[in-house]
């Protein structure tokens, strides 16, 4: 009659990587692609326009208004958010099944998307990006050359309030180097 073993460390398999835009998340995400290609990405369903180089299927699915209403209506995204403008969501399906499949799964969404899985799957590791100073982020926001003025200080002014978020997350990882950070997220999956 000995001691029972102490149960076994629980190994959370869903990572949610989040953190203000422009930070650098889908960059970081990027590059731990190409060196770990197997690690699984859900793709994301979008209202916005793909940007120059982007495929549908690839960064996300492009999806129209309508479209987008029947996903929610049909109870098809295991969260969405509003984000400058255009609605993003995290298809519900794929995830659970990966899940079920003991394979790692990666989100990487925004702040609000983040605290909704927080919420339905308290088991996730929220990861929070974040940049190496304020001078930074706002240098990689106006430096991306994709947007607008407008559209910069609108996710400028989001990005403000977003940092103050950091306490609510598991880990912070702070983005001084791309290569770093992917090695860090890929140790704390306990892929590498
Ligand atoms: P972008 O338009 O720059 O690709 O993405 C804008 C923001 O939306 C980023 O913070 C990105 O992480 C977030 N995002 C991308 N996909 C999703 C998603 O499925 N759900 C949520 N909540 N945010 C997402």
């Amino acid at each position: 009659q000995g001691a029972s073993p102490a149960p076994p460390v629980r190994h959370p398999r869903l990572t949610v990587l989040s953190g203000p835009s422009g930070v650098g998340k889908s960059t970081v995400v990027a590059h731990l692609r190409t060196v770990h290609p197997e690690v699984w990405l859900s793709v994301s369903a979008t209202t916005r326009r793909p940007r120059p180089g982007e495929e549908h299927g690839v960064q996300y699915f492009f999806v129209d208004d309508d479209e987008f209403d029947k996903l929610v209506a049909n109870g098809e995204l295991l969260e969405w958010a509003e984000f400058a403008g255009h609605r993003y969501g995290t298809p519900r399906r794929a995830v659970l099944d990966k899940l079920a499949a003991g394979e790692p799964v990666l989100l990487e969404i925004d702040l609000q998307g983040a605290r909704l899985v927080q919420q339905s799957m308290p088991e996730a590791r929220l990861v929070f990006l974040a940049p190496p100073s304020w001078d930074e982020l706002v240098r990689r926001l106006t430096g991306r050359g994709t947007e607008s003025a407008e559209v910069i200080e609108e996710r400028l002014t989001v990005a403000r309030v977003e940092l103050a978020a950091e306490s609510e997350f598991d880990e912070t990882l702070v983005n001084t180097s791309v290569e770093d950070v992917a090695r860090e997220l890929l140790s704390l999956m306990e892929i590498a």
